[in-house]
């Protein structure tokens, strides 16, 4: 049976609460122990995948094809445990269990409430799987006293209740402001936010400080003494460089030791942290640095693109240097000449999007990278936008675009060499879709394999040809115009083993220059570089030593 770990937040919310759950979470792998994390969502979306990227950040894609929180993201990067469909529920889809099963008649006839229908669809969830894994961290979204936070403290309250003792613990994290008139760090936020918890019935066992400055013992002494935890129980977070530093500074400061006390095992088995120690060092002690502009549409929003962010640091880390992004917003190369800004960058990557804004900066900036032999990674949109670059200037198709912007325009405009994918094939079994299909879950979503040709600079890249990647889309080239592309110099270098879709076009002859219609940012993980951000970033640093 597996230990609860239950992870909460007060005072402010983006505490990095999912931060200090995937450290905790590697914490406990580097003791030997086997973890697995999930995210409990207070809004009322049944997934994340019809929000804006504005909203709420990335949409994170799992194996089995579920649209979750960027923090299962960062889970999986931290630990390397891929996340899964029941790694992530929000208050709409638990809410939508109850009110089909009310539909359905499971409840014969009773009232249903929040306690117990609710509660007991949450705990249900918790329960997933728990026989599988030694620790089960489980995270709480927003804030605690967030009016539609209470369903989900109710539920852990109840559930921690039923368990046996010692079953489950609670860490909460908090924030200890920095006055600068006093000197000092404040305890009073924190003492009211765990107030609040016990308000609710919760009393944390673990307290998790940010703090721009270690805690004076004074501090520790007086949030021990008020906040009901022991002294050692009190863990600063303080500020990092670098995310991939929180594992090895959340030992330093005993966190990992406090949890097994917490839980009473005792002798604690001692950490490997040779993993860390490595990721840690490249990261603090790289041999130079290259440039990446980042040209998409969500730029004014860094966790818009959270994964790719990453992805590319480890790139960096595959290749000890460091990777400093840029953010362009590719609207502007629909005004503007793409050359004075792209110029002095070692690599061009073009993100994943939807919709028509600022898709035609992207097939200029896949033009400037062609023309002027740049690397260039192109992510879903990315390589679609690179072929209809192509298509235009190099197959003399000078209408070249994708259905996806006629279908939002009610227009005819394109030849469209990316079109609606109105089928493929799920384990033997057939989808089908129409474009004006529901919104939510309904894109070809998860991990699907692909193949690669022999001999393709992607097959050199992989060291493989069989490959499985994630997959977020609802439109696809048209293998229709393959010939002609292929005659006019792109590569179709990867196939969906049926040979129906097209999954990676490459340009033979330019030094670096790969569209994927997959994401494979997701997959990528600090101590396992995923070989395309690796190899791109390599010829990043080719570049760099031309320009
Ligand atoms: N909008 C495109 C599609 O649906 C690309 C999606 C993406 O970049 N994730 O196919």
């Amino acid at each position: 049976m597996a230990r609860y770990i239950f992870i909460t937040g007060g005072v402010v919310s983006s505490l990095g609460k999912g931060l200090a759950g995937a450290a905790l979470g590697a914490l406990l792998q580097a003791r030997g122990y086997t973890v697995r994390l999930r995210k409990l969502d207070p809004y009322l979306n049944v997934d994340p995948g019809t929000m804006s990227p504005f909203e709420h950040g990335e949409v994170f894609v799992t194996d089995d094809g579920a649209e979750t929180d960027l923090d299962l993201g960062h889970y999986e990067r931290f630990t390397g445990v891929a996340a899964r469909k029941t790694d992530s529920i929000s208050s709409g889809r638990i809410y939508q269990n109850v009110l089909d099963k009310e539909r359905r008649g499971d409840y014969l006839g009773k009232t249903i409430q929040v306690i117990p229908h609710v509660t007991n669809e949450i705990k249900d969830f918790l329960a997933i799987g728990e026989d599988e894994t030694d620790f089960m961290l489980c995270e709480i979204g927003g804030t605690v006293g967030d009016i539609e936070g209470l369903p989900f403290f109710e539920a852990i309250r109840q559930f921690a209740q039923e368990r046996p003792r010692g079953q489950c613990i609670f860490m909460h994290l908090t924030l200890l402001p920095f006055i600068k008139s006093a000197g000092e760090l404040k305890t009073k936020p924190t003492q009211h936010s765990v107030k609040e918890l016990r308000s609710i019935g919760l009393a944390p066992d673990i307290l998790v400080c940010r703090a721009e400055q270690p805690i004076p013992e004074k501090e520790r002494a007086k949030l021990a003494l008020f906040c009901n935890v022991r002294p050692e129980s009190v863990i600063a977070a303080l500020d990092l460089d670098s995310i991939y530093e929180a594992p090895m500074a959340l030992h330093e400061q005993g966190l990992d030791q406090a949890v097994l006390d917490a839980f009473c095992i005792a002798p604690a088995p001692r950490p490997d942290l040779a993993r860390w120690e490595r990721v840690v060092d490249a990261i603090r002690h790289p041999d130079g640095e290259v440039r990446i502009a980042v040209v998409g549409k969500y730029t004014a929003l860094e966790d818009a693109y959270k994964s790719l962010k990453e992805a590319l640091t480890h790139g960096g880390i595959a290749n000890r240097v460091r990777v400093r992004a840029e953010w362009l917003d590719s609207e502007v190369f629909e005004s503007e000449d793409p050359a004075p800004h792209l110029e002095g960058f070692h690599g061009i990557v073009v993100p994943g999007g939807f919709g028509e804004r600022g898709a035609e900066g992207m097939v200029r900036a896949a033009r400037f990278a062609r023309e002027r032999g740049v690397p260039y990674l192109g992510i879903c949109l990315g390589m679609q936008m690179a072929v209809v670059e192509a298509a235009r200037d190099l197959a003399d198709m000078p209408d070249a675009g994708s259905q996806e912007f006629d279908h939002e325009a009610g227009a005819a405009r394109f030849a469209h060499v990316v079109y609606h994918m109105a089928e493929w094939t799920v384990d033997g079994r057939t989808v089908r879709r129409k474009v004006d299909d529901a919104k939510g879950g309904t894109m070809r979503l998860g991990a699907y394999p692909a193949r690669l040709i022999e001999g393709s600079h992607v097959a050199e890249i992989y060291g493989d040809q069989e490959i499985s990647e994630r997959h977020r889309h609802r439109y696809e080239v048209d293998l229709a115009y393959r010939e002609r592309l292929e005659t006019a110099g792109l590569r179709f270098s990867g196939l969906s083993p049926d040979g129906g879709l097209p999954e990676i076009v490459e340009i033979p002859g330019h030094p670096w220059f790969v569209g994927v219609q997959f994401h494979p940012e997701l997959k990528s993980k600090p101590f396992a570089p995923h070989p395309l951000f690796a190899s791109f970033v390599g010829a990043a640093v080719a570049q760099s030593r031309l320009v």
